[in-house]
């Protein structure tokens, strides 16, 4: 070992006694803190969920919630009813490693990209079927619905990149600006929200929107009417007042 590299080892063990750390399954990480463990619970939960309404095959798509500084998320290639509550997998706004000993998501430039630009609290990415279809077709959602205006407006479709890559999350940022979901083109989709119920509850309308806008456009012989951007925003103000109150 290079005398840069015990250097490194020497600070990160000095650190890792200062805050408690301790070896969990085979790799150093601080132990797991009551509200991360009930986090682990929700985010494992939401991913399930993923899969069993259809949004995600096999072991694509990933889940992340924010703990404070602290992002926990789903396991790179691991089917999500394998997850126990011994698999909490956590890194620090940086991807540093912080918590578990299983790859992280392989898509960690895009949550944490979102995590460092809004106050998201939870962010679900998924390669929904209707969504990534209209992914491949034009450059944004058209009009076709107001609940546009529950994700902040028209949804844009980030250009293609490879997937877990620095490119695609930059390309997801800007195509986010104003918004709280965008396609991923010929890849998926991403949304966030305060909590993985809002974030995965906005992934469901843009996959329902998707797949209602490809219904009317593949009637022969029809097009679809649309909306107004104009229509869509006051929707969206109308929203703000929508449902129960107090
Ligand atoms: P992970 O299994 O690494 O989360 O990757 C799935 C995916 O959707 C990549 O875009
Ligand atoms: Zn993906």
């Amino acid at each position: 070992m290079g005398e840069e590299r015990r250097d490194e080892r020497g600070v990160r063990e000095a650190r890792d006694a200062r805050e408690g750390a301790q070896e969990v399954g085979g790799s150093w990480g601080r132990s797991v803190r009551p509200e991360e463990a009930e986090a682990w619970e929700a985010l494992v939960a939401t991913a399930r969920r993923t899969v069993s309404d259809g949004l995600v095959v096999g072991t694509s798509g990933n889940v992340s919630v924010r703990v404070g500084d602290t992002v926990l998320v789903t396991p790179s290639g691991v089917p999500y009813d394998r997850l126990t509550p011994e698999d909490v997998t956590g890194v620090d706004l940086d991807g540093g490693r912080v918590l578990g000993s299983l790859v992280p998501t392989s898509e960690l430039p895009m949550h944490l990209a979102v995590y460092r630009a809004t106050d998201a609290g939870a962010v679900v990415h998924t390669h929904a079927v209707h969504a990534t279809a209209v992914s491949t077709l034009v450059p944004g959602l058209p009009l076709i619905h107001y609940m546009a205006a529950a994700l902040g407006g028209p949804v844009r479709v980030a250009p293609y990149a490879t997937y877990g890559t620095q490119e695609l999350a930059e390309n997801m940022l800007r195509a986010l600006t104003d918004r709280t979901a965008c396609l991923l083109q010929n890849h998926g989709t991403i949304s966030y929200g305060t909590t993985l119920d809002q974030a995965y509850d906005r992934t469901a309308q843009l996959e329902w929107m998707c797949r209602l806008w490809l219904t009317a456009a593949s009637v022969p012989g029809l097009s679809p009417t649309l909306l107004s951007e104009g229509q869509v925003a006051e929707a969206g103000e109308r929203l703000r007042g929508y449902g129960q109150r107090g």
